[in-house]
């Protein structure tokens, strides 16, 4: 068959977008470091699966550091001295006993100095008594008393409500609620879907904390009838930290909803833009269906 001038075009452009593709060079992979060991939540369950999903998208090397156990001797801490200085990223799966001082001081210098930190769930239940730890994740999972509240309102404006006014952190039974892209020009959200419903899931609300320089990307509504207020709470977001960048994702009670289509592209998407500041993972069709397919 005769081609014509159009399909001879076509091909060519195929042909050079193929040839573009095959000589671009590969992306080093970044280095991810996973802490557990102490949580409230599965911590050995939700790891591997968080380190699969990592390691599945060709982006990242993945390696694991899980802490002492609240059971080990106070000695076994001085064993615990991550080298933060070998990683692009810290992935934090640990809610527990607070790091020693000097590892404390060490992490945020590596976040100041332009390290990333990605948060997961429970991990922003961790270490009230650390300043600049209540920064970098804007909000915790704290009592009223403790800081701001951040709702946003249907309009898609961020509203502040005073720390002392209002309820503290909580969630009501779980179930699969709507997860809504409020920010869909971040190079996190560019590409995902407007919205989809998530997994069964806790719904954390009335998050609490000093809120700074947060940049919201999605929100979930908590209607009253889930035990919530009627408001939209924030679910993911990013916080700047010295030259440092932050990556909060409160979904992913365990290892069934962290692996959910959504859950699981943010993941993987938020941790390569703490690493780097930038998005180059694409974004998996089907997220949206997955939800449909309910
Ligand atoms: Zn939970």
């Amino acid at each position: 068959m005769r081609m014509t001038t159009c399909s001879w075009l076509v091909a060519a452009v195929l042909g050079a977008a193929a040839a573009a593709v095959s000589s671009a060079p590969a992306l080093e992979k970044i280095n991810v470091l996973i802490i557990d060991g102490q949580n409230n939540h599965d911590w050995k369950g939700t790891t591997p699966v968080v380190k699969e999903m990592l390691l599945a998208s060709g982006r990242f090397n993945v390696d694991v550091l899980t802490s002492p156990s609240n059971n080990d001797p106070k000695e076994a801490w001085e064993k615990f001295r991550p080298d933060f200085s070998k990683y692009g990223v810290v992935f934090g799966n640990y809610n527990g006993q607070p790091w020693p001082d000097d590892v404390k001081k060490a992490f945020e210098k590596y976040m100041s100095d332009g390290g990333g930190l990605v948060v997961f769930h429970a991990a922003n239940n961790a270490f009230p008594e650390w300043e600049a730890w209540n920064k970098m994740i804007g909000l915790g999972w704290r009592d009223a008393k403790f800081g701001d509240r951040i709702t946003v309102d249907e309009s898609g404006k961020v509203v502040r409500t005073p720390k002392g006014e209002g309820p503290g952190a909580g969630h009501g039974p779980q179930w699969p609620y709507e997860v809504k892209v409020l920010d869909k020009a971040h190079p996190i959200m560019a590409g995902m879907p407007e919205k989809w419903t998530h997994a069964q899931d806790e719904l954390y609300q009335a998050q609490r904390g000093p809120a700074q320089d947060m940049t919201i990307l999605a929100t979930a509504f908590a209607p009253k009838a889930k035990g919530g207020n009627d408001v939209n709470e924030p679910m993911v977001w990013t916080i700047p930290f010295g030259k440092g960048r932050v990556f909060v994702n409160i979904l992913g009670h365990d290892g069934t909803s962290v692996a959910h289509p959504g859950c699981k592209a943010l993941m993987c998407r938020g941790t390569e833009w703490a690493a780097t500041g930038q998005v180059t993972l694409p974004v998996p069709a089907g997220i949206g269906a997955a939800a449909a397919a309910r």
